[in-house]
């Protein structure tokens, strides 16, 4: 099925984007790591998780509502701040 393809698609892209540690705002989506329950935004240093246990997050928000906590390295949640300051 369509939809099915393009979600699948979205999990590859977001993983590589894992992989390589592109940075990328919180707003713009996370990872969770099943194993921790703990989700990162991507860029973040810590150890990458296996892809089985991965699985990504359009918001923050999202990710913990579906029961993850926020990392303490990358700070998904308090990130917006930062990057605004920037501007
Ligand atoms: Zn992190």
């Amino acid at each position: 099925m369509l939809q099915t393809r393009n979600i699948h698609i979205a999990f590859e892209a977001s993983w590589q984007r894992l992989l390589q540690r592109v940075p990328q705002p919180a707003t713009h989506g996370v990872y969770a790591v099943k194993t921790t329950g703990i989700f990162c935004q991507f860029g973040c240093p810590s150890r990458r998780p296996k892809k089985i246990n991965t699985v990504f997050f359009a918001t923050p928000a999202i990710a913990e509502q579906a029961g993850f906590r926020p990392c303490k390295r990358c700070l998904p949640n308090t990130v917006k701040k930062s990057l605004s300051h920037l501007d």
